[in-house]
């Protein structure tokens, strides 16, 4: 018998099913986790996502056939029973579980644990086989929790507001500067936008998500017109024209490669953020023990290593090559 899923040169594939999940190539049906460029690609026949994802893949890819399944419902593909979990790592996101014949495979696409107050919270299903990105699969890389960092943010910003400065935060535009967003003490400020984090904020408010109000940055915003104000912004815009508009400012990134001195220092930061959507080292390996699988297959980030590190621990582990991916090119498209 066919596995459940396989791995072809487009992606994942399921032959029960006929249908891929997140493939990087055209295919005819792709079953997408998030919006993120890197798994929701241009150019499939047809697209199946939960509904809290469809408005933002819409937004990013315009005029694709999409078809939507709620978060535990399911739905018979062929041979193939397809749900849908919540993975935690932005609003909409999604683990896909395939059956066939009473064998269980999930696909985690990316996911986080902690509940970020944003994103419907990740919850574990239990599997025979999981596929688990592994972004950042080293020790190294271990999260404080969110309420720390965002307390970290609060304090920057209120330290530049007290010296006059404006605070321009990086974060990629789909996930990150909302849940930065949530998180702050947004009633502190004025809070400004890039125009791709707000066109993701206001695709996220129509669909009921609360998000603090916020002032897009226009051609016309001037320096010292909103004094004391934080401004998000996607990574690239740092260091443009674009943030130089605001006067005296102190430029911060949010992200989990923060962690690592050298990229903060490449980066020209004046301060970094170590928060991510990803899980870390300790829950991505809390994350894979709660779905009971015996085989498990890594992809996105350090894979080797995981993978070793997985075999240490007595599971069957393999790994998953991926064309692109990993959080440096998510939300980059806006
Ligand atoms: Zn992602
Ligand atoms: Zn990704």
């Amino acid at each position: 018998m066919a596995p459940v899923l396989s791995f072809t040169p487009e992606g994942i594939y399921c032959p029960a099913g006929d249908f891929h999940i997140d493939p990087w190539r055209p295919v005819a049906r792709a079953v997408i986790t998030h919006g993120h460029a890197d798994h929701a690609r241009p150019g499939h026949g047809s697209y199946l996502a939960t509904p809290q994802a469809a408005p933002v893949m819409r937004h990013r890819l315009g005029d694709i056939r999409i078809d939507t399944l709620a978060y535990g419902a399911t739905r018979r593909i062929g041979a193939a029973t397809l749900s849908l979990h919540p993975a935690g790592h932005l609003p909409g996101s999604a683990q896909v579980r395939v059956e066939v014949a009473g064998e269980v495979w999930v696909v985690s696409g990316d996911y986080k644990i902690e509940p970020d107050g944003l994103a419907e919270p990740f919850e574990p299903v239990p599997c025979h086989a999981f596929i688990s990105e592994c972004t950042f699969g080293l020790p190294v890389f271990r999260w404080r929790p969110q309420a720390e960092v965002m307390a970290a943010i609060d304090a920057w910003w209120a330290e530049n507001r007290a010296a006059g400065r404006v605070s321009i935060l990086g974060a990629y535009s789909l996930g990150k500067a909302q849940r930065l967003l949530a998180g702050i003490d947004a009633g502190a400020g004025p809070v400004l936008t890039h125009g791709a984090v707000e066109a993701t904020n206001e695709v996220l408010r129509a669909q009921g998500y609360a998000l603090p109000g916020t002032i897009r940055v226009t051609p016309e915003t001037k320096p010292g017109d909103h004094p004391g104000a934080l401004v998000l912004a996607p990574p690239a815009a740092l260091g443009t024209p674009w943030a130089r508009r605001f006067g005296p400012a102190s430029a911060g990134f949010a992200s989990g490669w923060m962690q690592l001195r050298g990229v903060r220092r490449r980066r020209g930061m004046d301060r970094g953020f170590v928060l991510s959507d990803h899980a870390d080292w300790d829950g991505l390996n809390t994350a894979i023990r709660a779905t009971g699988a015996e085989r498990v297959f890594v992809t996105h980030g350090y894979t080797a290593v995981f993978r070793r590190w997985l075999e240490s621990q007595g599971l069957d582990a393999g790994i998953v090559a991926t064309e692109f991916g990993g959080e440096e090119t998510e939300g980059e498209v806006a």
